[in-house]
């Protein structure tokens, strides 16, 4: 006889502790008599399209699986993992479970409410309910409204609103560890391979998950130097949900206004995506998709390599290859240079770093690169054009990060500018101006 369960399906989310939608389906299932079975599937949809089989987040991913499966099999349950396309899995599952209701946590990208529609309407057709969650934000789509009831395209004033909301209830942990009993029981199964996957086994240091307090005091005097570790590094945690926002928020809250400025910078650009999903491929400005962009792809070459002879460009392209991590000032300086010293599209900076970065996010990415190339919401107005040089004075001023990935930094070894900075600026101008008069 096909057990009967309820499923919870972990996506962004993979964590026990503190998990919404979790909560809701083991308290739900204890009051109906029933229990959760853990699921996971890697979706090849997702996968295939992975270029590079050598995916740092991959492996992330696979490492979070293992330790859920692990702590599963320590409550005498297991997490069920597959690997497929979401709703052929779930046509599998219904063989094999008599499933009483699936849970999960919700998803904002578009094409992951793409996906949880085709479930939901397939579950629906079956008599089986799909429920999805808050878990990702602290608040979510049409939560921080205008008094108008419209969504805000300005930052500074979505701050105040958020901060204006902000309470204990919002960043309270759900106390899922109270419910822990309330899994199915099943003997261990068995978690397909990197190999399996058709992805390389690697050997990867990741950041700790720890937040460091120590640290947190100094955030907002140091945060901008990319010499120093002031900064979380949470940023593939809070990706994939191996920490709770809720857990972040609530700690940090009271000890640094400007590392909790950037928590809402995170729910700003998951609500831009969530209001207006056309920025994926769209400028938020529209006007600004008349940019007449040079897109040289030789150039190109040279922004990813690492070899634009700007030393602080140089030095953040080759961390990001390195080791799938680039510091935020450094971000907004190498997006800069490559829209506006350049010309290239932000697009194509974009792509570029969803392929490498282990916290890629698409809200982030996208809102990160926009507002680089000043065509986003409440960008950087498009005539403020950052000088890598000036840059690095300032943020480098001992060259001590710049050294770090540019080894050949000083040497006839290091290339010459690959552009001239004034000429740059002025063409850059000239570029932008005219597409906003046409
Ligand atoms: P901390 O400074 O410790 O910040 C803590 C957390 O706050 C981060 O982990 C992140 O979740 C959030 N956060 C911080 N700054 C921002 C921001 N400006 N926008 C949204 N969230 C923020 N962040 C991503 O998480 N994923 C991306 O793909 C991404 N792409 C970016 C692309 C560009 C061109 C730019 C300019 C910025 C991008 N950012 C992105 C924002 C920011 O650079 C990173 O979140 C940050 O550098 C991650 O390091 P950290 O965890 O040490 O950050």
């Amino acid at each position: 006889m096909k057990p009967s369960v309820i499923l919870f399906w972990f996506r962004r989310d993979l964590r026990l502790e503190d998990n919404a939608g979790l909560y809701h389906a083991l308290k739900n299932a204890l009051a109906a008599g029933l229990t959760v079975q853990p699921l996971f599937i890697f979706d090849t949809t997702i996968l295939d399209a992975l270029v590079d089989k050598a995916d740092k987040r991959v492996v992330f991913i696979h490492q979070a699986i293992e330790r859920l499966h692990a702590e599963l099999a320590e409550l005498g349950a297991t997490l069920d993992v597959r690997h497929g396309v979401p709703l052929n899995i779930f046509a599998e599952l219904l063989n094999e479970y008599d499933v009483k209701g699936v849970y999960a946590n919700r998803d904002y990208e578009p094409d992951a409410r793409a996906r949880d529609k085709v479930v939901y309407e397939y579950l629906n057709e079956q008599g089986i309910a799909f429920r999805a969650f808050k878990d990702h934000v602290i608040f979510e789509k049409n939560e921080v409204m205008k008094a108008d009831d419209s969504p805000y395209t300005v930052f500074t004033p979505y701050s105040r609103k958020w901060l204006s909301q902000l309470d204990d209830f919002y960043v309270r942990a759900y106390p899922t560890r109270v419910y822990l009993d309330g899994f199915y029981q099943q003997e261990k199964r068995v978690i397909p391979s990197m190999g399996q996957l058709g992805f390389e086994p690697m050997t990867v240091e990741f950041p700790s998950e720890e937040l460091d307090f120590g640290a947190l005091d100094a955030y907002a005097e140091q945060r901008d130097y990319p010499a120093l570790p002031a900064t979380s590094r949470l940023g593939v945690h809070l990706r994939f949900g191996t920490v709770s926002i809720r857990q972040v928020a609530a700690h940090t809250r009271a000890r640094s206004a400007v590392f909790l400025s950037e928590l809402i910078w995170r729910d700003f650009y998951q609500m831009i995506l969530w209001h207006h999903p056309q920025v994926v491929t769209q400028s938020f400005k529209p006007m600004y998709d008349q940019i007449l962009w040079r897109n040289q792809s030789s150039e190109f070459a040279q922004w990813c390599a690492g070899q634009t002879g700007y030393p602080l460009v140089d030095a953040g392209m080759r961390e990001l290859n390195e080791t799938g991590f680039m510091h935020n000032r450094v971000r907004m300086v190498v997006a800069s240079f490559l829209t506006k010293h350049l010309l290239i599209d932000w697009r194509w900076g974009e792509r570029y770093f969803a392929q490498k970065l282990l916290d890629y996010d698409l809200a982030a990415n996208n809102g990160g690169w926009q507002w680089a190339a000043g065509c986003g919401c409440d960008a950087a107005p498009y005539f403020r054009v950052f000088n890598p040089t000036l840059q690095m004075e300032k943020f480098d001023p001992k060259n001590e990060y710049v050294r770090r990935w540019v080894p050949e930094f000083e040497t006839a070894a290091y290339p010459e500018p690959m552009v001239e900075h004034r000429m740059a600026r002025e063409r850059c101008l000239q570029v932008y101006s005219t597409a906003l008069k046409t």
